[in-house]
């Protein structure tokens, strides 16, 4: 049991479970992707120890860049306006691997793919370590999962709770 903030959060995937899982996805993207140059972009602040860990069993020609979804306030009265800060590769052509620490509505992935279709890759695959099923309402499910979870606020691993909590080798679920 441990506690960030004013919530309490308890194990719930252990380090030894979660590095096995990283390595078995790494293991599969290799098998897919085999011969072929990828681009991985990971999705930051979330993702930087899964990218971290993916990328050290990924044997493939490949390159890694980090991008961050932020959003402005547009000129136009439609409000605010989504923009990928850190996209710097030409992607036009480019076999794409995106790299999210967790997809919950899928919104967030919706947005990402859409910005980055602009550049046409040629194809764009989505790796996320965790996925809410029951809170997905996207169009783009992840091709790669690691756990799918149910739908409980978790963190550690790369995941925050008001930024706090992102250095913790485990996943942990908040106690209700
Ligand atoms: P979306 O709903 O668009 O798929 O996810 C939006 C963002 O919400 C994710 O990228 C992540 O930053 C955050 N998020 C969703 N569920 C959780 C969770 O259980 N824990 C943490 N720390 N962040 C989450």
């Amino acid at each position: 049991m441990i506690q960030v903030l004013d919530k309490t959060f308890e194990v719930f995937i252990g380090r030894e479970e979660i590095q096995k899982r990283v390595d078995s996805l790494a293991e599969q993207i290799n098998a897919d992707f085999n011969g072929e140059e990828v681009i991985f972009i990971a999705v930051l602040n979330g993702s930087f120890m899964f990218a971290s860990d993916i990328m050290k069993c990924i044997s493939l020609e490949s390159e890694i860049s980090f991008i961050k979804m932020s959003s402005y306030q547009g000129t136009e009265s439609s409000g605010r306006v989504d923009e990928l800060i850190g996209l710097n590769n030409n992607l036009k052509g480019k076999t794409v691997v995106i790299l999210e620490d967790i997809i919950d509505t899928g919104i967030t992935i919706d947005k990402i793919i859409s910005l980055m279709d602009d550049q046409h890759p040629k194809m764009v695959k989505i790796c996320s370590l965790l996925y809410k099923p029951d809170a997905f309402k996207g169009q783009h499910k992840p091709d790669y999962i690691g756990f799918s979870i149910p739908n409980a606020f978790v963190v550690g691993y790369g995941l925050d709770y008001n930024e706090k909590g992102r250095n913790l080798d485990a996943i942990y679920q908040i106690k209700i």
